[in-house]
């Protein structure tokens, strides 16, 4: 197996990628917060998450990928200021949050789906999946055993606010900012002190979240006044899913989610953990002070982190700002969705990209030039499960050091339509099994796409019907018609080759 390198935030260097267990790797990716679509800059966090758990396949390894999705604690700010995104979305559309969240998780799959992106199981459709798609709501009872094993480490304390974590306490080598590579002191704290003024520290940020109005039903009233006064909420409507903990009524912050998903479902350490690169100094910071100062070991070995997607003019898209396209609006076009995946790849995940309806048209170009190769093939090569060319070898050489190379999708993808071209300069197309063995990274659909011409969709009805009169011609020896057949096809500019494992046909 040749080794795998890709890059790691916590060393900020590319590294050679070593599991714990040979042959398995443990990966936890950071899902969507479902209160609004997923724009294309979210699916191409998705697509970075696929390709990444392809490519480990690719290279053998057995993937135990869980994803979450946040459906509770998201505020809008990702530094616990202000609104639980569901929650506002659920006011302004009078419904339930959880309506909310089903509805956006649905839109969410079916969007994956579209894009060849392979989900984890969703533990609602069967609980007993080892490494699921995970509601953060689902989890409640696991995040509050871990925030009381933070206290108990002394690491987090109860304020009439909430729990929060003792950032304080985490200073120094190894510790806060480690991912970051910001100190405390670097950091900006305006939002974190907007938040709770009884926090100790405005770096604090929060485990559970505790309602005021609840301890009022408490009889609690001065620790409610406190409260309601210290986190500025008085203003804001009661927050609708609330659920008991030790500390009393509330709801959990949003990073405790990720450590506790991530802990019982793969383990105290893992592999792999990712995101988008907004995560870094803020979500993942957090994740690892909860996890580390819970267990006392290494919460992630490798951190990797996809660059945005932006709009033309460089600003990253974003739900919050209201500047969102949708998978939805390239397929209203007419576009093949696994245009947008194509386009994805042709950058590496690392850097940011462009979006721009041209591009994704340009990508849909080489995504046809894949698919007519691959609708080329049926009752021939490709049903023939012979080997490849010879000639074919060192193309799946250079695909394997791309792919293994930090994931350098645009090399790959170069690779691939240069082994197309040379088949067709070659008139050769007996690449079907490295073709294969490379969408398997790329996901552009290319079985499915040869299955279907197979099925007679290839080509027009006419073709169809002349191609299928030449095959019987042929067994009956009748060569002549084969041949006005031929002449015929070539005409409407087609190519018709008889090889020993049968006759190829393709547009020129
Ligand atoms: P959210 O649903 O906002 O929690 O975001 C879901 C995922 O999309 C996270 O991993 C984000 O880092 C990522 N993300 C958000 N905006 C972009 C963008 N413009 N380009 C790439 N990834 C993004
Ligand atoms: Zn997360």
């Amino acid at each position: 197996m040749k080794p795998f390198y890709i890059y790691n935030t916590l060393s900020r260097s590319v590294e050679e990628f070593k599991p714990i267990k040979p042959g398995e790797v443990s990966y936890y990716s950071c899902g969507p917060t479902v209160y609004l679509p997923q724009h294309l800059g979210n699916m191409r966090a998705y697509i970075f998450v696929d390709t990444l758990r392809r490519a480990l396949e690719f290279n053998d390894y057995r993937v135990k990928h869980v994803m979450n999705i946040t459906d509770v604690g998201h505020m809008t700010s990702d530094e616990d200021a202000g609104e639980d995104k569901i929650e506002k979305t659920a006011r302004e559309q009078g419904r339930t949050p959880r309506e909310i969240a089903d509805y956006y998780i649905a839109q969410f799959k079916r969007d994956c789906g579209l894009l060849n992106i392979k989900l984890p199981k969703d533990s609602r459709e069967d609980p007993l999946e080892k490494w699921p798609l995970c509601r953060a709501t689902d989890h409640i009872e696991d995040m509050i055993a871990l925030i009381k094993r933070i206290i108990a480490h002394d690491f987090a304390y109860q304020v009439p606010s909430g729990v929060y974590f003792d950032v304080e306490k985490w200073r120094g080598a190894n510790r806060a900012g480690r991912l970051s590579r910001q100190s405390l002191d670097e950091q900006s704290v305006v939002q974190r002190l907007e938040h709770a003024s009884d926090k100790r520290s405005p770096h604090d940020f929060v485990l559970w979240v505790l309602e005021p109005q609840h301890i009022m039903q408490r009889h609690n009233r001065a620790a409610a006044a406190i409260s309601s006064a210290s986190r500025k909420v008085l203003g804001q409507p009661q927050h609708i899913q609330q659920w008991d903990s030790p500390w009393g009524r509330g709801y959990p912050g949003w990073h405790i989610e990720c450590s506790a998903m991530s802990m019982k479902y793969l383990g105290e350490t893992i592999d792999i953990h990712s995101g988008g690169l907004d995560h870094v100094p803020i979500h993942h910071e957090d994740e690892i002070a909860q996890s580390e100062s819970a267990t006392g070991k290494p919460f992630v070995r490798y951190f990797v982190h996809n660059a945005f997607l932006t709009g033309l003019d460089g600003a990253k898209l974003s739900k919050s700002a209201g500047r969102f396209p949708l998978l939805d609006d390239l397929v209203n076009e007419g576009t093949n969705p696994l245009a947008f995946r194509l386009f994805c790849l042709g950058a590496k995940y690392r850097s940011s990209l462009t979006f721009s309806e041209d591009a994704v048209r340009a990508a849909a170009k080489s995504l046809e030039y894949f698919h007519e190769f691959a609708r080329s093939l049926p009752g021939g090569v490709a049903r023939a499960g012979g080997a490849d060319g010879e000639w074919a070898t060192p193309f799946r050489e250079r695909f394997n050091e791309a792919i293994n190379n930090d994931l350098n999708t645009p090399q790959a993808l170069a690779v691939a339509l240069e082994l197309v071209a040379e088949a067709y300069r070659r008139e050769d197309r007996r690449i079907w099994n490295a073709l294969l063995a490379f969408d398997g990274v790329l996901g552009l659909g290319l079985e499915e796409i040869e299955q279907r011409a197979f099925l007679g969709e290839q080509f027009p009805p006419e073709v169809n019907a002349l191609i299928h009169e030449r095959k019987l011609v042929r067994e009956q020896g009748n060569f002549k018609r084969a041949d006005e057949i031929r002449a015929r096809l070539e005409a409407l500019n087609y190519i018709v080759k008889d090889t020993p494992e049968g006759s190829v046909y393709m547009r020129k």
